[in-house]
């Protein structure tokens, strides 16, 4: 069969994957404990249920503009005016399928072949794909220190002529890394003096913990919406929980709306006016719902980090947003039961039931990816298990549902 070499080399998503594995073992009846999903367990806001049921029960449900139902850009416009501090018109909007849609319109509409797009790692799995789709080169730049977040200089030295965009994403998926306001200044200069696009893929901005309230990169640039080079990427999944919606949407300069609708004119027409009036409840609706979300996964969060910290050898950098931490696990990669951090969540999986998302695919080997969007008790028990799968410190026997199991591996 002779298929497109494109499209044959993109990964398949192993986040997608991982799940579909996790619900085959759950409908087998298996306890399985799912801390490699990235969606938060709380139910859709009621204002975004009773807006599209309201919608649904119209039965007129029809196409849509291509760039949105002009009452949800409304609801957008205000939101972008709440939380960024800036007036944008509904020329400089438009909503897709998920912020995966807007950004993958984003970096087709920017990118011609060869072009570069400076990708920071660790990086969220769809970046270098999304980027290799549309025949351009992912540069991927890796903090020396071996921490999360790299030096401004770092970044810099990866600009060539070549380099279309920088995509920055903070809070960070994976590692819950928020990057200093410094760093996002700097950045934000460097792409309007060079004529580089700064895309900031803000899905998780909400969800910053410690009280921290991380300057937008909007905030470094004196230029208008039509002017400047920074592109913001938002949507209803995270902050909402509502990942089953697929609503997301780009803020950009005319000209880039323009053309992005084009495109998503001939892919996919339209969003569904029933997921864009739900986003519309959602961002019209109650805001304490983002607060309380944040509020219980910033426990969970502190609930991790307490397990965390009894794992013998393993090393975990706080995270300070999102729902996501990327603890080290180099220590028992080397020791005993697995030679990379893919065989090590595999290991996982296979004797205590346990879904985690390998470093790999964020570009940090030797780490494990946890999301601690679940409840508590996943969490500890999910430690717990973990801990027993590879901790010769860890008592050796555990139940797991009713069955007793016994280590004998270590
Ligand atoms: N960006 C990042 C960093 C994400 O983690 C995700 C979802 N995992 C997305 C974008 C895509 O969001 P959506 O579900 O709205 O397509």
């Amino acid at each position: 069969m002779s298929l497109s070499q494109v499209a044959c080399s993109i990964a398949e998503s192993p986040t997608l994957r991982l799940n579909e594995e996790a619900r085959l073992l759950r409908e087998r009846g298996e306890p399985v404990i799912h801390l490699g999903i990235g969606e938060p367990k709380n139910k859709t806001p009621i204002t975004a249920i009773l807006s599209s049921a309201a919608k649904l029960s119209s039965g007129d449900v029809k196409y849509t503009p291509t760039d949105g139902l002009p009452s949800l850009k409304k609801a957008i416009i205000r939101y972008t005016e709440e939380n960024y501090n800036r007036i944008v018109s509904p020329y400089n909007i438009i909503v897709s399928e998920g912020a995966k849609q807007s950004l993958f319109n984003i970096i087709f509409t920017l990118c011609n072949p060869q072009d570069e797009v400076i990708v920071i790692a660790p990086y969220w799995v769809s970046y270098p794909e999304i980027v290799r789709m549309v025949g351009a080169i992912p540069i991927i730049v890796t903090p020396e220190d071996g921490g999360f977040v790299p030096s401004f200089e770092e970044i810099e030295r990866a600009v060539s002529s070549y380099t279309k965009a920088i995509i920055v994403n903070s809070p960070n998926n994976p590692s819950g890394a928020v990057y200093p306001d410094e760093l996002v200044a700097n950045l934000v200069e460097l792409c309007e003096s060079k004529g580089i696009y700064l895309i900031c893929d803000d899905i998780y901005h909400k969800l910053v913990f410690d009280g921290r309230v991380p300057a937008p990169a909007y905030k470094f640039t004196e230029k208008d919406a039509e002017n400047t080079k920074v592109i913001v990427v938002n949507g209803v999944a995270k902050l909402y929980g509502m990942t089953g919606f697929r609503i997301g949407w780009a803020v950009a300069s005319r000209r880039m709306v323009e053309v992005m609708t084009n495109v998503q004119s001939q892919t996919t027409t339209c969003v569904s006016p029933v997921m864009q009036a739900a986003a519309e409840g959602a961002l019209t609706g109650m805001q304490s719902v983002v607060e309380s979300l944040r509020l219980s996964i910033q426990n969970n969060r502190d609930v991790l980090m307490q397990e965390l910290r009894t794992f013998t050898d393993v090393r975990c950098t706080r995270p300070g947003g999102t729902f996501y931490a990327l603890p080290d696990f180099r220590a028992y990669v080397r020791k005993s039961v697995a030679k990379d951090a893919v065989e090590l969540s595999d290991f996982l999986l296979k004797r205590s039931l346990v879904v985690t998302v390998p470093g790999c695919e964020f570009g940090m080997e030797g780490h494990l990816r946890l999301s601690f969007a679940g409840s508590v008790k996943d969490i500890t028990e999910g430690v717990e298990r973990m801990k027993w799968a590879l901790d010769p410190n860890a008592p050796s026997e555990i139940y797991i549902g009713d069955r007793k199991l016994v280590r004998d591996w270590l």
